[in-house]
């Protein structure tokens, strides 16, 4: 028997980065994983390989959020994970002098309205299936200063605070759901390919130059792998007895900084 057998999990932004690695450990611990992304042909190729069920949609649409979770009752009878995972990070390299409104409206109708939309519609559903664990994606950003990436830093931490106030509900009024957050680090995912072609240089260039600057205790950056044990054991019974929590994975960027380099 695994883990997550017999579980229907939902992975929005499942079609590249952390949202397939995370789709594709949900699906190797024995659950059933839908995975929804604006990227049809990109979604419907990765959900192929993967074994996988793909919903073409954007986590700002609200009227599409209850198709999608319809559609999911409707094929596999119930919710069981929700995996907020879909988010962008618009390069535009702004600090707090030359911020724009657009930017942070886009920034949070993705990253904190489609993250509400979804923990709304998931309670729905768990509340139907009796119970359910919901995984915020949300960052170190949420953590730590973000002065050239501002909306985006605000938008995570905004995803961690929302997180709380579900699980707190959840909790008080007994559905037998959970809601944690996942802050991941630095991780090599398609998200950096704007900012890795705006300085001219490959994901790879971006990386080793990133390597140079950051400095990781653990040593290396973060694999999509490492956050999708994270978001699995959350979405588990293993983590039966947690809600509200935040798990870090980032190499201990954030938690074990030292003053000197040894
Ligand atoms: P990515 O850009 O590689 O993948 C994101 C996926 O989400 C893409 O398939 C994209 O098409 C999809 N998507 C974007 N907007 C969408 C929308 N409106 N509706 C539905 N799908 C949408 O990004 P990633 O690095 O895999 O990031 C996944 C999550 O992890 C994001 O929330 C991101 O903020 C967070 N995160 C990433 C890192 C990192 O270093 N990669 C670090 C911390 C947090």
């Amino acid at each position: 028997m695994k883990r997550l057998d017999k579980k229907v999990a939902c992975v929005t932004g499942g079609a590249a980065g952390l949202g397939k690695a995370i789709a594709q450990r949900l699906k190797s611990e024995g659950a059933i994983v839908v995975i929804t992304d604006v990227q049809r042909e990109l979604g419907q190729a990765t959900a192929a390989e993967g074994g996988f069920h793909f919903l073409e949609h954007d986590v700002c649409d609200e009227a599409r959020w209850r198709e999608v979770i319809q559609e999911i009752e409707a094929r596999f009878s119930r919710l069981d994970i929700l995996v907020n995972n879909a988010g962008i990070s618009l390069s535009t390299g702004s600090d707090p002098e030359t911020t724009q409104v657009d930017e942070w409206r886009k920034i949070f109708a993705v990253n904190v309205e489609g993250v509400v939309l979804g923990c709304r519609e998931a309670i729905a559903a768990m509340k139907r299936s009796g119970g359910g664990s919901i995984v915020n994606i949300s960052s170190i950003a949420a953590l730590v200063a973000t002065p050239t990436a501002m909306a985006y830093g605000a938008s995570k931490a905004a995803v961690r605070q929302l997180t709380k106030s579900v699980a707190r509900h959840c909790a008080e009024a007994k559905l037998n759901i959970r809601c944690n957050s996942v802050h991941p680090g630095i991780v090599q995912t398609p998200i950096y390919e704007e900012v890795a072609k705006k300085r001219g240089v490959s994901l790879e260039q971006l990386f080793a130059e990133l390597q140079t600057k950051v400095s990781i205790p653990l040593g290396d950056f973060s694999r999509p792998e490492d956050i999708a044990a994270a978001v699995a054991f959350l979405a588990s019974e293993d983590a039966r007895h947690m809600t509200g929590a935040k798990l870090i994975v980032d190499g201990g960027l954030v938690d074990c900084p030292a003053i000197f380099k040894s």
